[in-house]
């Protein structure tokens, strides 16, 4: 699915004008040329960062120089053209990692120059900073990152769609290992570069955890390593993976269900020419999922349109060149969705489907089919990733020739994601996770095979 992008670089010609108009007007007044005075200091400490947020009387934001210096370690932030309010206060007491005090002073009266300098521990790692613009009109903020270890804070829990969800806020980033233990069965994460300063415990009375614990695996000052542990009241599958800043474990029955971390692509499909199909459309609607007397949606075209648009995106930060027979709610014939694979030389066609059965809830599960034999691997190989990723009934390989596959000349297959008219099938083809891991396991597929 190839779009044109549009880039526009800068901003467009008529606002830059503007925009120098009003600087000349705004300089143009005696008060452009008078000092800023620097009027209110805040600090606002954190685990991983603290700030130091400067207001100017002016309300227009300083322009710092920074630097570092040793003996004692400190940092330096010099403010041109700035002098003090007579009321600030000039020493502050830090509660941070590796900062120790802050210092503010007018170090040149001739030209203007304040200075803020943050004195810092010697033994630990000074922390890396970065001066940027405040929300507030005229404040500016200083920001620093401290380098040592991360705090764990008590996890959160709580039950998602029948997963069990369990938070860690702020060490996202940490390196982890995770692992399973039995008997009893539980899955741990060890964070390396955290510390815990209290142990944590606690006893859930629902969800498919029984027990979360917190603590101290290894005290090595250089890189303690954090544990957490969930115990479980019986083997399930389990994700573990960064939301945002937050470490997220869930735990749940339903594996196919549980979220997944965001896909890394490592561009394995680079130069490939691949068309996603997703089958029917328009006024053809797909298999029918009807349980009472009316068709329900959404039908077999909407959920392989949802799956196949997700494919072409995953397909796309792969490196594949994309080319989607529909993208929208429109009908294509099935001749001419083999033309598209044809004409542009395809080095696969994924056609995407639903299954249906004569009466509804009887069969359910997985396949895949081919036409002609050189596509028979290519069907194998996605029919094994989809069955293990959705943990669907495996259906199989089959051999048929509708006509999609039929007409297509390079490699082509045909794909029945679960059945529509099943319950247990349809409630797992309208979730958000499954179609997502659909979608994945597809691509897995075609990494596999097209890189044989
Ligand atoms: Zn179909």
């Amino acid at each position: 699915m190839s779009r044109p992008l549009t880039v526009r670089r800068g901003m467009p010609r008529r606002r830059a004008v503007l925009l120098a108009c009003v600087v000349v007007a705004l300089c143009w007044q005696p008060a452009c040329w008078a000092a800023h005075v620097i009027t209110r200091i805040d600090i606002r400490p954190g685990h991983r960062e603290t700030a130091v947020a400067l207001f100017t009387s002016d309300k227009r934001p300083l322009e710092a120089n920074s630097f570092s210096l040793d003996d004692p370690p400190r940092l330096v932030f010099d403010f041109a053209g700035a002098g003090l309010d007579p009321d600030i206060p000039i020493a502050l007491p830090v509660v941070a990692p590796a900062v120790q005090q802050i210092r503010l002073g007018q170090f040149s009266a001739e030209p203007k120059i304040a200075r803020l300098v943050v004195d810092l521990s010697e033994d630990s790692a000074a922390p890396v900073w970065e001066v940027t613009a405040g929300r507030e009109p005229g404040e500016t903020l200083i920001v620093l990152r401290h380098s040592g270890p991360a705090v764990l804070g008590p996890p959160t829990s709580q039950v998602v769609e029948g997963a069990s969800v369990v938070r860690l806020a702020g060490v996202g980033h940490l390196r982890r290992t995770v692992a399973v233990l039995a008997d009893p069965p539980r899955v741990y994460a060890d964070l390396t570069d955290a510390v815990v300063e209290d142990g944590y415990k606690q006893e859930l009375s629902q969800g498919a955890i029984r027990e979360i614990r917190v603590g101290q695996q290894t005290a090595d000052p250089r890189h303690p390593v954090a544990r957490i542990v969930l115990e479980l009241r019986q083997e399930q599958a389990h994700v573990v993976f960064a939301d945002g800043a937050d470490l997220v474990v869930a735990v749940g029955p339903e594996a196919w269900a549980l979220p997944l971390p965001e896909y890394q692509p490592s561009n394995r499909l680079k130069g490939r020419r691949i068309v996603v199909d997703p089958g029917h459309g328009g006024d053809d609607i797909g298999a029918p999922a009807v349980f009472g007397r009316v068709p329900k949606g959404p039908f077999e075209k909407d959920i392989v349109l949802v799956i196949g648009r997700r494919l072409a995106e995953l397909l796309e930060a792969e490196g594949a060149a994309v080319t989607m027979t529909r993208d929208r709610d429109v009908y294509i014939g099935l001749r001419e969705r083999a033309a598209i694979a044809n004409n542009i030389r395809a080095h696969a066609l994924v056609s995407i489907h639903c299954d249906s059965s004569d009466s509804p809830n009887t069969l359910h599960g997985t396949s895949v089919y081919y036409d002609h034999r050189h596509s028979r691997r290519f069907a194998h190989v996605v029919q094994e990733e989809l069955v293990e990723a959705l943990k669907t009934a495996d259906r199989g390989v089959r051999n048929a020739n509708f006509a999609v596959i039929r007409h297509t000349r390079g490699r082509g297959i045909l794909v029945e994601i679960a059945y529509i008219n099943h319950k247990d099938d349809r409630a797992r083809l309208v979730h958000p996770s499954f179609q997502e891991r659909a979608a994945r396991a597809i691509v897995r597929g075609l990494v596999r095979f097209l890189s044989d």
